[in-house]
């Protein structure tokens, strides 16, 4: 399926210069979005996973899907202070200053394969943080899915040996 054509590129959001991907329209039409999940559960399927990790609050919408369609779990990653057992935390770099990401202790059991999600690739610094979180707690990041990848932030050199999918390129 053609999925750019849901996607709405809105100008100079959030600030003048940036040209946001407004995932909203894909999700809005039932069919492309369900097609974009399945595209993903497929490429989780061939990958043998056992769980969904997603950062917060896209990753949410494409991973959760995912994880129901193939009646496996999803562990949240978010923002400090949000999640209410023991965490452990990742610092990551943002465009200006730093943010922290957080996972519960016990998401993930040594070993396991993971699936982590997005909806967008950009600079790599988001899923770079959450790869990390992932591979503290001993799970293995078997692939890692997204809608769009910016090509131009090269945000996949950061994922060197990973496997990627993404469903558009800009
Ligand atoms: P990165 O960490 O630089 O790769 O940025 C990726 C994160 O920023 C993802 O979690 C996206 O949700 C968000 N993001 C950056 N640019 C866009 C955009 O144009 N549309 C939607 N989300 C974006």
């Amino acid at each position: 399926m053609d999925y750019k054509k849901y996607i709405t590129v809105v100008e100079d959001w959030p600030k003048e210069g940036i040209r946001f991907k407004d995932i909203t329209t894909l999700m809005d039409n039932g069919t492309a979005y369900k097609s974009a999940i399945n595209d993903i559960v497929e490429y989780a399927k061939k990958l043998e996973i056992d769980i969904v990790v997603g950062p917060e609050a896209r990753g949410f919408i494409i991973g959760c899907p995912v994880s129901y369609a193939l009646e496996i779990g999803f562990a949240p990653v978010r923002k400090e202070g949000k999640l209410p057992r023991e965490v452990i935390k990742v610092d990551y770099g943002l465009e200006y200053g730093k943010d922290v990401l957080t996972i519960h202790k016990d998401a993930i059991r040594p070993g396991q394969r993971v699936l982590i999600t997005d909806d967008l690739l950009a600079t790599g610094g988001t899923i770079e943080a959450t790869i990390k979180l992932v591979e503290e707690l001993g799970g293995v990041v078997a692939g890692c899915a997204f809608l769009i990848e910016l090509t131009y932030l090269n945000g996949r050199d950061k994922l060197n040996g990973y496997d990627v999918l993404t469903l558009m390129q800009y």
